[in-house]
């Protein structure tokens, strides 16, 4: 499965469950058939007794457009927005921690994820209408055209002046690693968002971590993930190995940073820092 590779494989996973339950249902003639008992949907929530208990989607897409500071939907947000200030907020919360004493013998190093941590995809959302499509969101990463989220640059520059190793870690595939260094730092294509460069870590390895394909994985990952489905890691999985691969090499992870649940999960970090994301949701 190609898709595997690409940013949100588990949003494909979704899609791809609740299309096998609903012809299920409709072949068995029940809500699940016996194959399918066991299976869930990826995301567990709750079930409204009423349309009262859930917001009209499209007066969401509005209310996030208004998040976003970008009422009319043009794909750019305001500086000033709700959302610019949330952001910001978790990012200044995130520079007060890693400038307190941290006492290690190891050396000090922060992560973060790229999509709606490091790089908005405000743009994208608007242009897909909140349906992630991997060949179109491809041109918008191979094209760099992703600004950084609000707040996050100065807070990896004080990391890096304050001798932090600076890695990224994210579900793009290894194809777009090239791009994503690109948009995320400065090479003159599309977006520079200006961040510093990832350190090289202590065994010559580059430190923007993308998602190899699973006949690619390290040692690391092979075992980590075996039990995952076709031997292929969740976001969790992935995400928590990588930061314990990167803490066997000698580093601390004072801080993790990310905007789904699924890259703070899992340990190997002294403490997470949530950024805002209301648009869409990675199990
Ligand atoms: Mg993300």
């Amino acid at each position: 499965m190609a898709f595997r590779s690409w940013r949100r494989p588990s949003r494909r996973m979704v899609l791809t469950s609740v299309a096998a339950v609903a012809m299920t249902s409709v072949v068995g003639g029940v809500a699940y058939s016996a194959g399918a008992a066991t299976q869930q949907p990826a995301i567990q929530t709750s079930t409204p007794h009423s349309e009262k208990q859930v917001t009209n989607i499209d007066v969401l897409r509005q209310q996030l457009r208004n998040y976003y500071g970008d009422p009319l939907g043009t794909g750019t947000f305001a500086a000033d927005s709700n959302y610019a200030k949330e952001a910001r907020k978790a990012a200044a919360a995130g520079t007060r921690w890693i400038s307190l004493p941290h006492h290690t013998t190891k050396t000090k190093a922060i992560v973060l994820d790229v999509d709606d941590t490091s790089l908005a995809t405000w743009n994208y959302e608007i242009f897909s209408n909140w349906a992630y499509n991997p060949a179109t969101n491809a041109d918008y990463v191979l094209n760099q055209r992703f600004p950084a989220v609000p707040g996050m640059v100065d807070l990896v520059k004080t990391a890096e002046r304050e001798g932090y190793a600076i890695f990224f870690l994210t579900g793009r595939g290894a194809a777009q690693e090239q791009a994503t260094l690109g948009n995320l730092t400065a090479d003159g294509i599309g977006v520079d968002a200006g961040y510093p460069k990832p350190t090289a870590l202590s065994n010559g390895e580059d430190g923007l971590f993308t998602k190899p394909a699973v006949a690619d994985y390290p040692d690391y990952l092979k075992k980590a993930c075996a039990g995952d489905p076709n031997g292929s890691c969740t976001t969790i999985h992935y995400k928590s190995a990588t930061r314990a691969h990167i803490e066997s090499l000698g580093y601390d992870i004072v801080a993790n940073f990310g905007d789904q649940f699924s890259d703070l999960k899992g340990g190997f970090a002294d403490r997470t820092f949530k950024l805002p994301n209301p648009n869409y949701y990675l199990p």
